[in-house]
């Protein structure tokens, strides 16, 4: 056999998209794209997006688990379900044909992303600045984020009760906040100081405001100014901080990028990327074999902990009571059984191949953008620490329903051993004997305030978890 034709039978070379779409399916990437960019737009913080996926959800027939159990109507297949924790983590399900104790398709989703939250207590005025101290959340590169305009978005509870969403920065009739850096001229000892200690936590203050409120009798009058101007249009007081989740994240909307449109450009796609493209897949879903499952969750930005985590009850409890509901008997024997035998794609982003750096990541084993969907192994640190690495029999069955349906996919890691890495909800899902692996986007620009996107591999990632779930 000559050489050639030997290599094409031996050897693999994964694909670029790109090149493999038909025009019919480059035209719904597009599409894809743009419901995609709109989003983005309105979920910039775990709460909008899972408000977002539960209007959407209810626009799209699915029913309040809540409401099946107060009113005691049955389950049966094709109906549709959806479960809000704390208003901040979701999930859907489609009931399939099968028991539920023969196990779930699960794709599971992180809805947090890197940010700078407001603190506690933040408001105070220096130098007739008004400004808010604040608390990063989630890995960030504290120098990214100065001298952005940036946006607030959360909520706050008054004394009286009354919960208000507040987004202030996104409308371009909105004053947006930005925090402050050095000058060139004066910055001879910061320059010479790590990208670590450049700009500190503590450094990170929102300047929110200059003008005094007119009277000499009083200090602090940028500060009084200030919350006067936040009594006046919310009814707000000092003391409401402390109730507040005031997150505040790049101002403004996601973007193509290229000359080309390829690409997307915006904020928080660590992990909404993931949460779109398989929330868009289980609305495609009407009757499956296996109950699908749409699983959203928060906190896995700062290690999956509290209650709206994917280590929270919340799942698992969610599972309960639909196995309560469908089972004449209920048995917690049954609930682990419909755990133990559900399957999963825990879907979550990792750093694509950048020219820039090419010295982190192994061209071998590094997703690239444009080749489609990444399956990932495992992730961890310093030999897989802390990972869920999955099993071969696992891999084999998703890699034949990606070829099978012929989505685009690629195999990678987070990065080159023993240069750093990280984790994902995979490993707790894991725990229940599931089969999980990782399987998301990979991202140029990770967990910075404006991360990239091929739209090819979030085409491909909406394709194959649909794949996933149609099997
Ligand atoms: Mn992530
Ligand atoms: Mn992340």
């Amino acid at each position: 056999m000559d050489g050639k034709k030997l290599q094409k039978k031996l050897a693999h070379e994964w694909k670029n998209a790109w090149e493999v779409m038909d025009e019919k399916e480059e035209e719904k990437t597009f599409q894809i794209a743009k419901e995609y960019k709109e989003f983005l737009d309105k979920g910039k913080t775990e709460r909008e997006a899972a408000s977002e996926i539960i209007r959407i959800a209810q626009e799209n027939g699915y029913i309040s688990l809540d409401e099946i159990i107060d009113k005691k109507t049955g389950i049966t297949p094709g109906m549709k379900i959806y479960a809000n924790y704390k208003d901040k983590s979701v999930a859907l399900f489609v009931i399939g044909e099968e028991k539920l104790e023969k196990g779930m398709h699960i794709i599971g989703s992180h809805l947090d992303a890197p940010r700078i939250d407001l603190k506690q207590f933040p408001l105070y005025e220096d130098s007739g600045l008004g400004l808010c101290k604040t608390h990063y959340y989630g890995g960030i590169k504290k120098y990214q984020w100065v001298t952005l305009p940036l946006a607030l978005h959360g909520v706050v509870i008054r004394e009286d009760g009354e919960k208000l969403n507040i987004v202030i920065g996104e409308d371009e009739e909105d004053p947006v906040f930005f925090i402050t850096d050095l000058l060139p001229h004066l910055a001879k000892d910061q320059m010479t100081k790590t990208m670590a200690e450049g700009i500190t936590g503590e450094g990170l203050n929102l300047l929110i405001g200059s003008i005094p409120y007119k009277d000499d009798e009083i200090s602090d009058k940028v500060k009084l100014n200030v919350l006067n101007i936040l009594y006046q249009k919310y009814g707000i007081k000092e003391e409401d901080f402390t109730t507040a989740e005031f997150e505040i994240v790049p101002a403004g909307k996601a973007r193509d990028v290229g000359i080309d449109r390829s690409m997307v450009g915006g904020y928080g796609q660590d992990d909404r990327v993931c949460v779109f493209t398989s929330l868009k897949a289980i609305l495609d879903i009407d009757s499956p074999r296996k109950t699908a499952v749409a699983l959203f969750v928060d906190k896995e930005e700062i290690g999956s902990v509290g209650n709206a985590s994917m280590e929270s009850k919340f799942f698992e409890n969610t599972v309960s009571e639909l196995v309560n509901i469908v089972e004449e008997n209920y048995s917690e024997l049954i609930v682990k059984r419909t755990m133990a035998n559900s399957c999963v794609l825990s879907a979550d982003t990792l750093g694509a191949f950048d020219p820039n750096y090419p010295d982190v990541l192994d061209k071998l084993n590094a997703p690239f953008m444009g080749k489609g969907v990444t399956i990932v192994k495992y992730t961890g640190v310093k030999g897989k620490s802390s990972s869920n690495d999955a099993n071969s029999e696992y891999i084999s069955k998703i890699r034949k329903i990606f070829n099978d349906n012929d989505v685009v996919w690629q195999m990678g890691e987070l990065g080159k051993v023993d240069q750093g890495g990280g984790g994902t909800i995979a490993y707790i899902l894991a725990n229940y004997g599931m089969e999980v692996v990782d399987c998301g986007v990979a991202l140029l620009s990770v967990h910075a305030p404006y991360e990239i996107a091929s739209k090819a591999d979030i085409y491909m990632a909406y394709k194959g978890y649909k794949a996933f779930y149609d099997a």
